[in-house]
Parts: structure tokens; C-alpha cells; sequence
């Protein structure tokens, strides 16, 4: 999945609003007629509304993690 809206939309932490502030930054992504941004604890508190969807696509939300069966087992 390399679409940002579509990350977005899949995503736990993707939120929308029909609440959109009047002082939104130029950063921010309306898509039909809502706000997006990222309701994740390390992002929200820092770029709060003003979000460009398009850093969904770098996240590492998605990035790929190794199943515990394929760890390799501990040395000695
Ligand atoms: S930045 Fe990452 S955590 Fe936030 S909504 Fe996009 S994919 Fe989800």
C-alpha cells in the first residue's frame, strides 16, 4: 500500500474532522470536506491539525516487522 490517502484510511491512528479550525496551517489535507491528521501520541501533540497526508507514506506504522517465529533464537 503506497497511497497515502489510502494509508490513511487503513491506519488505527488516521482521523478526520468536519471541525476545521479557522487558523489551520497551509500544511493541513481536507478531503471531502474534512480535516485529516494523525491521531498518533507521538504526532498529534506536535503537529496537531496541521498534518499533510502525504507523510503517511514513509510512516513507519507500516513498516515490515519479523514474525517471533522467524526471530532467530538466542546465543549459547
Ligand atoms: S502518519 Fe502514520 S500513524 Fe499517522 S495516520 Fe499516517 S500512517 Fe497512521
Amino acid at each position: 500500500m503506497t497511497d497515502p490517502e489510502s494509508r490513511h484510511r487503513a491506519c488505527w491512528y488516521g482521523r478526520r474532522t468536519a471541525d476545521i479550525p479557522v487558523d489551520v496551517g497551509s500544511a493541513c489535507t481536507i478531503e471531502d470536506g474534512m480535516l485529516l491528521y494523525c491521531g498518533h501520541p507521538m504526532w498529534y501533540p506536535v503537529v496537531g491539525y496541521d498534518f499533510d497526508v502525504r507523510s503517511c507514506v514513509d510512516c513507519d506504522y507500516f513498516r515490515p516487522r519479523a514474525k517471533p517465529s522467524s526471530r532467530r533464537p538466542p546465543p549459547g
